[in-house]
């Protein structure tokens, strides 16, 4: 069952082939089995799951029935879930149970779908290796000694091992894509706005976004169709109707034209990465796609500009955390400035408290104007760059990250070399485009991204472009060994 899609285990379902009950089991057991080597879990459901299963398949016997229902489904730990331990993989938020559902993991739940349980992640979703988290690293099932990418390494390890059917991950510089692209999977970033951020912990509140990753790019429409949408307890989310992004999958791409940003090629770009990215391109010139190159001249900006304004939002955000109202709080404090110092010492970890410090200080009066200021000019100067090529072009094209997949270790102790890890995906972000990673021919045994940004609001062309692509291909079929 777990080697079906969500659209083939859907139609599996109505057709009677088996249960969700059937199916959900299914899912356990090869969590039970499988991830104690994977660590893509911190909390698995069971209960709730099977419950929720039991009353998909009673909702099926009267005919109340949508796509979703039935399908199990796994959740970024960043996701508020209603009685159910939520901690953003934190010290901070491990004694943390939500007392309401996140907006997106609501809608999942009443087109019903079922959640196994929630996933491993870096902290408060900063990283690109998931080995900030204070659950223990994830292991990329494509090869356990190498790191899955991040922050929603947990998701993405586990729709690649088929521990779940499809996963939610957010992305702020590329923590969909990334991920997705380490570990041979689909994954979209909605144009800012397009999914609610109710309920979903926040790191840099303009950034964050969240969306679907899953085996297909008809998956992650089908998702995407009940997780899109105007949210009233979201001020930043678009109030623009939601088309049926599974309507366009199968248009003709003749006369597509796709631009590929020079800068996304340098010297920078593994060689191999590059060829098998050449490669998917040639597949859409054979689908009469029209390829040119295109420029971005402020690729190079993108990285230090997005860690000052990312840094920025976080150290705000994450004041909320004093030790007084949830959270870790420390042992007998002496007064409220040792309750607030020792409580965030403890609760939080290396990389969340340097950003933090790096934040402060690009907001500190001194300081402001030459970091936070000037940060916000350039994030202008990126988005802007998109907007021009955009004027040529219907879709950017190329390689999702740098390198396959790295070790476990490699650059835990190299902040700088892991944050340049993000380059051709941090942009994207910035100027709240929409952005996919999907698998293209893997180099070594170890999956590739092919990265695809689209205009604002045109998830259903990137959607259709991708499903394109799987038609001629079957990287995305492709499974690790021995899972
Ligand atoms: N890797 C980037 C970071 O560490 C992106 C994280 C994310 O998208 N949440 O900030």
């Amino acid at each position: 069952m777990h080697t079906h899609t969500v659209s083939e285990l859907a139609a599996a379902l109505a057709a009677g082939e088996f249960s969700s009950v059937e199916l959900t089991q299914h899912y356990l057991d090869r969590i039970a089995s499988l991830d104690g080597e994977i660590n893509s879990y911190i909390t698995v459901t069971p209960e709730a799951a099977l419950a929720q299963a039991k009353q998909a398949d009673e909702r099926r016997a009267q005919g109340e029935v949508t796509p979703l229902t039935g399908i199990p489904l796994a959740y970024k730990d960043i996701f508020c879930t209603d009685g159910v331990k939520t901690s953003c993989a934190s010290r901070m938020l491990d004694n943390f149970t939500a007392p309401y559902n996140a907006t997106v993991v609501q809608r999942l739940a009443d087109a019903g779908a079922v959640m196994l349980g929630k996933t491993n992640m870096d902290e408060y979703a900063m990283g690109s290796s998931n080995e900030n988290s204070y659950y223990g690293c994830v292991h990329n099932p494509w090869d356990k000694e190498r790191v899955p990418g991040g922050s929603s390494g947990g998701s993405a390890a586990a729709v690649a091992a088929r521990l779940c059917a499809a996963a939610l991950g957010t992305d702020t510089g590329g923590s969909i894509r990334q991920p997705a692209a380490f570990t041979g999977i689909t994954g979209i970033k909605p144009t800012y706005g397009r999914v609610s951020r109710y309920g979903m912990i926040a790191f840099a509140s303009s950034l964050d976004q969240g969306g679907p990753m899953a085996a297909s790019a008809e998956d992650a429409a089908m998702l995407l169709n009940t997780m899109a949408g105007f949210d009233e307890r979201d001020s930043t989310s678009a109030n623009e109707a939601v088309p049926d992004y599974t309507a366009d999958l199968n248009n003709s791409l003749q006369g597509l034209r796709i631009g590929l940003p020079k800068e996304y090629f340098d010297e920078g770009l593994d060689v191999d990465v590059r060829a098998s990215v050449e490669q998917a391109i040639n597949v859409y010139r054979a689908l009469g796609a029209e390829i040119k190159e295109v420029s971005l001249p402020n690729t190079n900006l993108a990285v230090a500009t997005y860690y000052v304004v990312a840094n920025a939002e976080c150290s705000s955000n994450l004041s909320r955390y004093d030790g007084v109202r949830f959270g870790h709080r420390c042992d007998d404090p002496a007064n409220l400035e040792d309750l607030y110092e020792r409580s965030r010492s403890e609760g939080f970890g290396n990389e969340v408290k340097r950003r933090i410090m790096v934040g402060t200080y690009v907001l500190s009066a001194g300081y402001y104007d030459a970091y936070y200021l000037k940060a916000q000019k350039l994030r202008h100067l990126i988005s802007d760059d998109f907007s021009k090529v955009f004027e040529e072009v219907d879709v950017i094209m190329g390689p999702t990250t740098p390198t396959t997949a790295f070790k476990i270790g490699e650059k835990v102790d190299d902040p700088v070399a892991m944050y340049l890890s993000d380059v051709y995906t941090v942009a994207c972000n910035m100027a709240g485009l929409p952005g996919m990673s999907i698998p293209a021919a893997p180099v070594n045994g170890l999956p590739v991204g092919l990265q695809m940004i689209g205009n604002y609001f045109d998830e259903a062309r990137l959607l259709n472009v991708a499903h394109q692509f799987q038609q001629q291909t079957d990287w995305h079929r492709q499974m690790p060994a021995g899972v």
